[in-house]
């Protein structure tokens, strides 16, 4: 790593102290001499690495290796759809699955080098607002690396979610408001307290580990990228690393031109990256009263929103939104004939993924990729439970059994 570059005003910082934003308020990027890399780091070498994201190493933080946090994140598991039920058409499909990361979600992925990064330069507390699944990444990664993590979560984040945090010796807050508002007090609580703000591309290292979905889908498909990825898009971090991640591997050598047109998935109560592509915006308006289960995308406005706004229009991309309703038979259409139970998020993807193909905006058998974020098991609340009971004395017990 050589610098830290504003993806605003184009300033480079020193990565050699933590820092969160640009002094002009932009988000920054680290950047890595990768002109010099090119011809010396070959592809084929990441097969030698590590089944976990770390196998991306020369282009990843961290300097001394001993500071690196893994817990054996990334490198998941990238799926052909079966051909089952209404996936029958798809042709070329992949369900790229993180549900078997650490804490059971993707946001393990930014939490290893950002923890890591934040260790190595002398962290000791580190505090960030989560819709659920950042805080428990946060304080699994905070717990491996002996600092102590402040989560500030909204008061109806799900139950297990806070209990998990809580399990890994976080110091966890309910707040009355969204994500926006707990970020408030982080930022507060960073000024006051010294705290190492996490917040979502408000830390330089958090997209960093994202992007490595992009060279992860590349690796898995013979470093050749899909047409099209579809990904449910919060504070947007995996969707503008992996455009990041592209930009690298091309550099480096490893892929050639061609792109995947990116899809920005979004629930119908909180669609702010929808709305403001639509009106050609560069950035978004925050979306009130926001509202949708699927609590991953429930941030009404994103610091990165310039950022995935440029990605959606450089790749030829869109965004859409698709209801509660809609995401949720998605999830059960996914764990019915795939045998991977989904998160609500990843569950947005297939439900999006279908009006594209009803619109003809997309061709069923034109590669796509559709990225589960988590394991729909982090989601008990929004699982069917309704089963008969069987009382085992009654002789004519098996005729319930349908
Ligand atoms: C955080 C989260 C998202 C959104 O991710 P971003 O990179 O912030 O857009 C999607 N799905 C799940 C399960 C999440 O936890």
């Amino acid at each position: 790593m050589t610098s830290l570059e504003c993806t605003r005003c184009g300033a480079t910082h020193s990565p050699a102290t933590l820092i969160n934003l640009c002094t002009c308020g932009g988000i920054l990027y680290p950047r890595y001499d990768l002109a010099g890399l090119r011809g010396k780091y070959d592809r084929n070498e990441v097969k030698d690495g590590p089944g976990t994201l770390w196998r991306y190493r020369r282009v990843l933080p961290v300097r001394d290796e001993a500071n690196v946090i893994s817990l054996g994140e990334g490198f998941t598991p990238m799926f052909p759809a079966r051909r089952r039920g209404p996936f029958q058409p798809y042709t070329d499909l992949f369900i790229k699955d993180e549900g078997p990361n650490p804490t059971a979600s993707f946001k393990a992925r930014g939490m290893s080098p950002a923890i890591s990064m934040a260790k190595e330069l002398g962290a000791r507390e580190v505090a960030l607002p989560s819709a659920g699944n950042a805080g428990s990444a946060a304080a699994a990664y905070a717990a491996a690396a002996g600092l102590t993590a402040y989560v500030f979560m909204p008061d109806d984040t799900p139950a297990l979610i806070v209990s998990e945090c809580i399990a890994y010796g976080a110091r966890v807050y309910l707040v009355k408001g969204l994500i926006n508002v707990c970020g408030k007090l982080v930022a507060a609580g960073a000024k006051t307290r010294g705290w190492f703000d996490l917040s979502t591309l408000k830390e330089p290292y958090r997209v960093e580990g994202k992007k490595t979905m992009g060279y992860e889908v590349a690796e898995q498909l013979g470093w050749e990228l899909p047409d099209w990825i579809f990904y449910p898009t919060g504070g947007g971090t995996g969707l503008v690393g992996m455009w990041k991640a592209f930009a690298e591997m091309e550099a480096l050598g490893w892929i050639g031109r061609k792109r995947p047109r990116m899809v920005a998935v979004q629930a119908t109560g909180c669609q702010p990256i929808v709305k403001a592509f639509g009106e050609g915006r560069s950035d978004s308006v925050l979306h009130e009263n926001a509202h949708t289960v699927a609590s991953g995308l429930r941030v009404p406005k994103a610091l990165g929103d310039y950022l995935i706004l440029q990605v959606l229009r450089e790749s030829r991309g869109l965004a859409i939104a698709v209801t509660d309703e809609e995401l949720l038979r998605a999830q059960r259409e996914i764990a019915e004939t795939q045998g991977i139970l989904p998160c609500p998020e990843g569950g947005a993807t297939w439900a999006a993924l279908q009006k594209l193909v009803a619109q003809g905006t997309v061709k069923p058998t034109e590669r796509i990729v559709l990225f589960n974020t988590g394991s729909g098991l982090k989601y008990p609340e929004l699982l069917p439970r309704e089963a008969p009971v069987l009382d085992p004395n009654d002789p004519k017990v098996l005729d319930a059994v349908v």
